[in-house]
């Protein structure tokens, strides 16, 4: 006996998580993809204070400028001195409210579709609905610049996901065919969050329709800014729940809250509360929220010169960068992407516009794929022309 206790020797050496972490870091560090956690502060109009510098905001997925309406606020304050704070519970264990259900069943309404079933995230969501409705031997196709949730989704299914080129109806038909026996389920953002463009939605319908897959729209970035309600961008396409089964919205966009929803026939929502683990695991969100929503929701469907005034500053945008000559995308979203190419590129020119009081980010890979790092501009109705005005004149400026 040497009197020294040996640790066991490990059977096999083991890689030291930490040390790679460290190597990850400095690589994203060194080919200026670091990202980084800025608190930012909102003002009144469309301002954020950020690091002690006011600016005015372009970064903001509140498209209708709800996020601060006095009408969301009261109903939001309203309902918690009735109701409290936490739901206490997840909706199929005492959490769920009258507030939830009013809301879902206005959510259903808006949208057209029979049943719609609320999630904590849009994230959630998809989680939610590709793995609660896929399993192993299905096919998942998605368009390959589909938010990173759906992808998720997918992986988490254990469904063989193919993803076909972005906005493309004939690569999307050719991935269908390559297995023809699974069940299947086709699955594309309605508007496109890094390019602000609109899928080919009534040709993938009529894709899904010939081809026996189900579809799912994901309209983050459609609900509220498209459609003469603001139904979003089926609601434009003129697509029902016949032709587009699943529809799933976000609330934490243009309805300025929190939350997401998926909508459509009673017998999918039901396999929904059965089976999709992100909504039966987790807790139902606050209710005094789904109330202050449903205000939100009164508001994106009725206030036609709001969303008026949106589409005005998309199209004073629009008609500028293209004037100055700018590579912006073919988008009538209110996001309006510039083309820069590389990251540095667009973060010298995001750091250059903040300096001159203008918060736009710079999306970098693995956000877009390489080479197509970019500004992203968003607009809301909270804007006024001014402010736009004054934004195309600063990118003149930081182009020169
Ligand atoms: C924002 C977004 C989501 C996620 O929604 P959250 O409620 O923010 O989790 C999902 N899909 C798309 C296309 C989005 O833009």
């Amino acid at each position: 006996m040497s009197g020294v206790e040996h640790a066991p020797a490990r059977a096999t050496p083991r890689p030291d998580l930490m040390q790679r972490l460290a190597a990850e870091r400095l690589r994203r560090e060194q080919a200026q993809l670091l990202r980084r956690v800025r608190t930012c502060m909102p003002q009144q109009g469309a301002w954020v204070l950020i690091e002690g510098q006011l600016q005015r905001d372009f970064s903001s997925n509140d498209y209708l400028g709800l996020a601060r309406d006095p009408a969301l606020v009261a109903a939001l304050t309203r309902a918690a001195h009735a109701s409290g704070v936490g739901a206490g519970a997840a909706h199929l264990l005492g959490g769920h409210r009258d507030e939830h259900a009013q809301l879902e069943a206005a959510l259903a309404e808006w949208t057209g579709r029979e049943r719609a079933l609320l999630f904590s995230t849009g994230y959630m969501a998809n989680l939610g609905v590709l793995a609660g409705l896929l399993e192993a031997g299905d096919l998942c196709v998605q368009d390959k610049l589909n938010h990173a949730s759906l992808i998720d989704g997918a992986r988490l299914s254990g469904a063989t996901l193919r993803r076909y080129r972005h906005a493309d109806v004939e690569s999307a038909a050719r991935q269908l065919a390559s297995l023809p026996q699974a069940a299947a389920l086709l699955a594309t953002d309605g508007v496109f969050s890094m390019d602000g463009d609109v899928a080919p939605l009534a040709q993938l319908a009529s894709l899904c329709a010939d081809t026996g897959a189900l579809m799912l729209v994901d309209d983050a970035h459609g609900l509220g800014v498209f459609g003469a309600d603001g139904a979003g961008s089926l609601a434009e396409a003129g697509l029902g729940q016949t032709q587009v089964p699943l529809l799933m919205g976000t609330l934490g966009k243009a309805l300025g809250c929190f939350g997401a929803f998926v909508a459509g026939p009673a017998m999918l929502i039901e396999a929904l509360v059965q089976g999709a683990r992100s909504f039966i695991y987790t807790t139902a969100m606050p209710p005094a929220l789904a109330s202050a929503t449903l205000t939100a929701l009164g508001i994106a469907r009725n206030d036609h010169e709001r969303r008026a005034r949106l589409h005005a500053r998309i199209a004073q945008f629009r008609d500028g960068a293209r004037t100055l000559n700018f590579p912006v995308l073919e988008s009538h979203s209110a996001i309006q992407p510039i083309l820069l190419g590389n990251a540095q590129a667009a973060l010298t020119a995001s750091s250059r516009l903040a300096q001159r009081g203008f918060h736009v980010p710079a999306v970098r890979p693995p956000t877009v794929p390489a080479g197509q790092a970019r500004l992203r501009v968003t607009l809301s109705a909270a804007h006024c022309e001014a402010d736009v005005a004054a934004l195309l004149d600063a990118l003149a400026a930081v182009a020169r």
